[in-house]
């Protein structure tokens, strides 16, 4: 039964486009076999085979998870608890005093992670800004971590991943790319020279804000069994409904981005050009920041839209309020778009308060339009 998985001869991304893949990955071919891999509850099996306890050998469920999203990243993926718990993972396998470079806008999640742990002793932190490179390649050369996050969350910022992962770096070090964003349809970090592609699986793998969920991909055996062992001995094991329900998911995932990316692009273009909006940040617009390396690294500009509404953040709360499509939610990368102000989660306040960050769902473009449109009006 296992033989007839993971046949890389068969199927795989050497041979299918990743759209292709995703749909078809992680299924038993076995004559008899279900098409789709069984929900498997189990922390224990019988003994004399490979799996013993699931904590440490894992279930078909997870692995029918991390076979899709490992072939989509092109290397050996893990599944965790969440994305925080694969992220903690990797700060996990750090040396004592280490030394990690981290954007200056990211998730605030590992900011507050890093910070925590910077606090007890256990390394230093600099922060770097998304776009400077050069900053990043000098950093490369003394740093035992490299976490990049691009498209950065929520200034969308593109880091030049290609000129980073090339610079040289210190022996063991690890370079890291949060590619929640992106996902492996618009950027694979492994291919540019990235030692692990880690994903939120909560979002865009997930895509219907129904679970938890974190992977983590490398293509270094080494790397992979540490990490592994991590998983074992911290217990950040993902919930096997959770990668059911995420192996659903993910069949869409190509659908779902194209169509959310195109409709980004509308809006971002007439939210650009709004008279109650300051500032569009969106990595396909031509006057963005990063816009040319966006446009020469990512097969695609994604579909999270963050810009300013002019007045204070009373005047941005109040779009929200306005809302009748569009959630007004936290989170983004499922089919329904959400949108939020983010200097008022706790942690976000150095934002401009009245930023929106919008996540495009898979709803009507001219629809989606109508009620930003609507929302802003109402409140300017
Ligand atoms: C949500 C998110 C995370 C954290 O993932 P969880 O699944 O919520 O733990 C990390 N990075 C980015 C970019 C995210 O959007």
């Amino acid at each position: 039964m296992e033989s007839k998985r993971n046949r890389a001869d068969e199927l795989s991304t050497e041979s299918w486009s990743i759209e292709s893949w995703l749909v078809a990955g992680g299924r038993d071919r076995s004559p008899g076999a279900p098409l789709n891999v069984p929900l498997v509850p189990a922390s224990n099996f019988v003994l004399g085979e490979r799996r013993a306890y699931s904590r440490d050998d894992g279930t078909p469920t997870w692995e029918a998870l991390e076979e899709i999203v490992g072939g989509m990243e092109g290397g050996d993926a893990l599944a965790f608890a969440s994305g925080m718990a694969a992220i903690a993972a990797v700060f996990e396998q750090l040396p004592g005093s280490a030394t990690i470079l981290l954007p200056d806008d990211c998730y605030q999640g590992v900011a507050g992670l890093a910070a925590a742990g910077e606090a007890r002793g256990r390394w230093r932190v600099r922060r770097i800004a998304v776009a400077d490179t050069a900053a990043w390649i000098e950093g490369c050369r003394d740093a035992d971590l490299i976490w990049l996050e691009s498209p950065s969350n929520p200034l969308l910022a593109v880091a030049d991943l290609r000129a980073i992962c090339a610079a040289p770096r210190k022996e063991g070090a690890i370079l890291a790319v949060d590619n929640t964003f992106a996902t492996p349809l618009n950027q694979r970090p492994l291919q540019l020279g990235a030692n692990i592609s880690m994903l939120s699986a909560t979002k865009f793998i997930g895509g219907h804000s129904d679970l938890l969920g974190g992977i983590v991909t490398v293509n270094d055996p080494r790397l992979y069994a540490a990490l592994r062992h991590t998983r074992e001995l911290t217990g950040a094991t993902p919930g096997t409904l959770e990668c059911f329900l995420a192996v659903r998911g993910v069949r869409t995932l190509g659908l779902r981005l194209a169509r959310a990316q195109e409709s980004a692009a509308v809006l971002a273009e007439r939210l650009n050009g709004h008279a109650s909006v300051s500032i569009t940040r969106y990595p396909g617009l031509p006057g963005h920041a990063t816009h040319a390396v966006a446009r020469e690294q990512l097969g695609g500009f994604g579909t999270i839209i963050s810009f300013d509404v002019r007045g204070d953040a009373e005047a941005a709360e109040s779009v929200c309020s306005a809302l009748r499509l569009i959630q007004h939610a936290t989170s983004l990368g499922a089919v329904e778009s959400t949108m939020e102000r983010r200097a008022g989660i706790p942690g976000q306040e150095h934002l401009p308060p009245s930023l929106l960050r919008l996540s495009v769902g898979i709803e009507n473009a001219e629809d989606l339009w109508r009620d930003l449109d609507r929302a802003l009006r109402a409140a300017g």
